[in-house]
């Protein structure tokens, strides 16, 4: 690399300072997968200086004086995996789950939060949308990490989840009377389109990033219902607008048929799960540009649990069996009717660090290899409006970038043994 030499100009210093140029990391890939096209480009050096991404060029470049060489000529390098749907601050671990609540404080959920943040960003995500904490706690990580003091992904975080009275995401759910927490907008529980504007304004306030709402019912809620419309159109109405003001997108869960068609026609930007979508709703989502993030694990997860017994509550048991095995197919059908998926596994509720395991489940559905990668990547860094800064390997952008051992587009699985990460120009794992 060429050198620049800045020259101070003091006159009463006799010795002029001279300070270099930042040296470069080259990276000598065997293969590169850079997102621009659905193809591998073989033999080339990515040249990294600072954060971003300097060149791309073919061949192994020889370094120049103080410049690192990563040698990954028997691997392939992509951009940074980012899962659009996870919960950092939980892992579901059977019936005692439903304890955490009561036993843990703020202080419990962000370590915990930080650890598991530590493990995806060692599984090969980059970036993370987070899609809903208890106490703020992943606002509070997203600006650790940002600032050097935790190790992570980079997250985009919706805070605490919306819901109405009794919803999916409704903190106060099973419990008793006597202990019931009073819960109103600012902790997620709306009813109508005052309460949801605040909910929005509060959310903003406390610094999340992203909305995310519960339109449905939903499994893993103490409550009967796992697909009932939980929004009225004008509350859906007032939170995709409020939202828009703040520069705010949507995520939404829902699992039955009405409640995504109102959040759909409201103008929302993503819907999670969506098991139970037909031929109007996939139309309806190619019509609006609403993307779709299946979570295909998640369902894989609650399906095998529930054969269990004691492993949920009665109450949430027959919803896990009922629901959890259809997100695959649903998966299916929405990506052949050409539906925009983005990649997102809901970890939290399967561990975290096996994000990669949703790769498999999309290409056993009918995804090419290439498109699965092109999801985690291109998809959702647009779905996250990042798209000029992250998702495809081009001089210019932010460097991060991962490795896998072998060819991905042959065996999907290798992604779930990436062997090089990289965030914002720096190693974490080689
Ligand atoms: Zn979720």
């Amino acid at each position: 690399m060429k050198k620049t030499l800045v020259t101070l100009g003091v006159v009463a210093v006799s010795t002029a300072l001279a300070i270099t140029a930042q040296a470069a990391t080259l990276i000598h890939a065997k293969d590169v997968f850079t997102g621009t096209s659905d193809t591998l480009r073989s033999t080339v050096t990515i040249v990294v200086e600072g954060n971003k991404i300097k060149a791309i060029e073919n061949g192994f470049l020889q370094p120049s004086d103080g410049d690192t060489v990563i040698d990954l000529k028997d691997a392939t390098v992509m951009p940074g995996l980012m899962d659009m749907h996870v919960h950092l601050s939980t892992q579901f671990g059977g019936p005692q789950t439903y304890l955490d609540r009561y036993s843990l404080n703020e202080a419990d959920f962000a370590l915990r939060a930080a650890h598991y943040a530590n493990t995806t960003l060692q599984a090969g995500f980059t970036t993370v949308r987070n899609l809903g904490d208890g106490h703020y706690e992943t606002v509070a990580l997203r600006n650790a990490i940002n600032r050097g003091y935790a190790t992570g992904p980079r997250i985009y975080t919706a805070g605490k989840s919306i819901a109405t009275t009794g919803g999916h995401a409704d903190p106060s759910n099973g419990i008793s009377h006597l202990l019931r927490p009073d819960v109103g907008p600012r902790e997620g529980v709306v009813n109508g389109e005052v309460d949801a504007r605040e909910a929005i304004r509060s959310r903003y306030q406390d610094g999340a990033d992203l909305i995310k709402i519960t339109a449905t019912g939903g499994v893993l809620s103490v409550a009967k219902s796992g697909q009932n419309p939980q929004f009225m159109a004008d509350e859906l109405s007032a939170i995709v607008e409020t939202a828009d003001d703040y520069g705010m997108t949507v995520a939404v869960h829902a699992h039955g048929k009405e409640g995504m068609k109102r959040a759909i026609v409201a103008g929302v930007d993503s819907i999670e799960h969506g098991t139970y979508m037909d031929d109007e709703i996939r139309d309806l989502m190619k019509q609006h540009s609403t993307y779709y993030v299946p979570t295909i694990m998640a369902g894989k997860f609650v399906a095998d649990k529930a054969k269990i017994d004691g492993y949920f509550p009665d109450l949430v048991r027959p919803k896990a069996a009922a629901i959890g095995p259809l997100i695959q197919n649903t998966f299916k059908k929405a990506h052949r009717a050409g539906v925009k998926i983005a990649f997102g596994t809901d970890s939290g509720v399967s561990a975290h660090g096996d994000n990669a395991q949703e790769f498999a489940l999309m290409v056993e559905a009918g995804m090419s290899p290439a498109d699965a990668i092109l999801s985690a990547t291109v998809n959702s860094a647009d779905l996250l409006g990042i798209s000029d800064t992250l998702g495809t390997l081009e001089p210019g952008k932010l460097a991060d970038i991962v490795a896998v051992k072998g060819d991905p587009l042959k065996d999907i699985g290798l992604l779930e043994q990436v062997s090089f990460v990289m965030k914002d120009g720096k190693v974490y794992k080689q």
